[in-house]
């Protein structure tokens, strides 16, 4: 067994020391005002410093660590460190270290300073310093002092890959936080790890109750049978990989909502295949889903409803041309009379879809003019008060002076025609159907009222969808393709306004949209 001198076990011991500080904390401040104090005690020094190039332009040294040296007065050690790498005093005092010695009252007469290097790169510098001019530093000692220096370098090089990897890792944190997806992880036990914000919005669930759960729990998708696709056909477990794992289907929030998902999934697997884990993108594609069934329920909408008039008129123009029946002028009149208004009916159905395909292809181009909305107003009210039976009366509300609107006019006459005429079929009692105006220096308010079935308040938003239509007794009575109030809504948007509904079952309707005020009546006034 070889017997080491003393300060050789000391220093091993002290390395040792470091080393284990090094893997076991990664507070860089803390393992270099180790290094440095262990290295100063070690040499037998009054004080040490250690510095670093600053990470971005590599050039500047700054003070990290001191040994002996109170942290106030480092700003005064600035020429210290102009002292070059590997420099030794030897029975002379620096005039750096004179200069320090004035400013700060410290006792630094000797000086060794050897550089900080990771794989040929210099991270920064380390000084230790005596009090005595007569004990020069010795190459032994500076052997000694290297290897601390090897060993904080070491411990800088750490510490900035573990600050970049930090940093890595705070701004992918951020990243998936912000992202308008819903994201999810999960670790090699199906149990979720992270949750982010659209997670948490999406599902209901908070983060704080969905970490660690198992996934097929807080995001229990379902197929159309009810069943739990997570647990029973994963789409990370099939055999074999897919290479884009996805699942859709309906998941019930925890606040009850019902939606319909779809969730991609990005495994990950080790070198040897095993899996660690899955990242999860989820996306709420309700909306999708619901469009993709109207256009289903459409094809069988307008499928009915266009065919009942051609059907009828078919008929009808079959019988009337059969050569043996005498038909009477009456009965020749009212089935041409049926013709016409099946035909009038599929002219109104088809320019329904026109209509919607024109503005869902390129929104609504309005042509706007500034028109009195009482003429227009009148004008629709004796159009129906000419169709309909004494079971309706029709009313008229507007102020004197209520001002012109600026709005597309055959666009507004469409709205209004719209919810008189559902007014109308609406009210199977009949009743009075008022219009009603009002108006303030930005905006005009119109509004249609009826008497007649009401909506109930759940279906109060839904009616305003593309092609719905309230499951009730007159859905069967009356015609229409539910796209309606879709259109009057897009129609008013468009100006800038809005359409909306207040009703009471039973009692009856009112519908209410906004348009803008004309300018003419304001700019008369200035003028004048
Ligand atoms: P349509 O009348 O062609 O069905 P709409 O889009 O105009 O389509 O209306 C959608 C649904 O809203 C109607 O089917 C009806 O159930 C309901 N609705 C609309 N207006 C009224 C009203 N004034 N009173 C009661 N229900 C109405």
């Amino acid at each position: 067994m070889t017997h080491l001198p003393d300060h050789r076990l000391r220093q091993r011991e002290y390395l040792l020391q470091i080393s284990r500080a090094i893997t076991a904390q990664l507070d860089l401040t803390s393992v270099l005002s180790l290094v440095i104090n262990v290295a100063v005690d070690l040499l037998a020094g009054t004080a040490g410093l250690i510095a670093l190039y600053d990470e971005q332009n590599n050039t500047e040294l700054q003070i990290h660590a001191s040994s002996g040296i109170p942290h106030e007065v480092w700003p005064a050690l600035k020429p210290l460190l102009q002292i070059p790498p590997g420099y030794v005093s030897r029975d002379n005092v620096v005039q750096a270290l004179q200069d320090v010695m004035v400013n700060t009252g410290l006792s630094l007469r000797q000086v060794i300073a050897l550089p900080l290097t990771f794989r040929d790169s210099r991270v920064g510098m380390i000084y230790a310093f005596r009090a005595a001019l007569n004990v020069d530093f010795s190459a032994d000692e500076a052997q000694i002092l290297q290897a601390f220096a090897d060993q904080a370098a070491i411990a800088v090089s750490n510490a900035r890959l573990y600050q970049g990897v930090l940093r890595e890792k705070q701004r992918l944190d951020a990243m998936i936080e912000q992202s308008a997806d819903g994201v999810m992880i999960v670790d090699p036990r199906w149990r979720i790890t992270t949750f982010n914000k659209a997670m948490e919005h999406l599902t209901g669930w908070p983060r704080s109750e969905a970490i660690g759960r198992p996934c097929a729990e807080v995001l229990a998708i379902r197929n159309n049978q009810g069943v739990n696709i997570c647990l029973v056909d994963c789409p990370l477990q099939r055999r074999p990989h897919s290479l884009n794992p996805v699942a859709e289907g309906w998941v019930t929030t925890r606040d009850g909502r019902q939606i319909y998902v779809q969730s991609r999934y990005a495994p990950q697997t080790s070198a040897e295949g095993a899996f660690l884990g899955a990242i999860a993108n989820v996306r709420d594609i309700t909306q999708q889903k619901h469009e993709e069934e109207m256009q289903n329920t459409f094809v069988s909408i307008i499928s009915h409803e266009l065919k009942t008039p051609v059907s009828i008129i078919k008929g009808y123009a079959g019988t009337l041309q059969r050569e043996d029946a005498n038909w009477s002028q009456e009965t020749l009149r009212e089935g041409l009379r049926v013709i016409e208004e099946e035909a009038d009916r599929l002219a109104r159905q088809i320019q329904g879809l026109l209509d919607v395909s024109r503005i869902q292809a390129g929104g609504i181009r309005l042509d706007m003019t500034e028109w009195d909305l009482r003429l227009l107003a009148r004008e629709v009210v004796e159009a129906f008060a000419a169709q309909t039976d004494e079971r309706f009366e029709f009313e008229m509300r507007f102020p004197d002076d209520f001002p012109p609107v600026h709005a597309d006019y055959e666009f507004v006459r469409m709205v209004l025609t719209n919810l008189v005429s559902n007014g109308v079929k609406y009210s199977p009692e009949g009743g009075t159907i008022r219009i009603g105006g009002w108006a303030d220096d930005e905006m005009v308010l119109v509004s249609v009222t009826d008497q007649g079935i009401g909506i109930p308040p759940e279906e109060q938003e839904r009616i305003f969808q593309r092609f719905y239509r309230i499951d009730n007794r007159l859905r069967r009575q009356t015609q229409g393709a539910g796209l309606g109030l879709y259109l009057a809504r897009a129609i008013i948007e468009a100006h800038g306004g809005h359409l909306m509904v207040e009703s009471q079952p039973g009692r009856g309707s009112r519908f209410t949209f906004t348009l803008p005020v004309g300018h003419r009546r304001i700019s008369v006034d200035i003028t004048t």
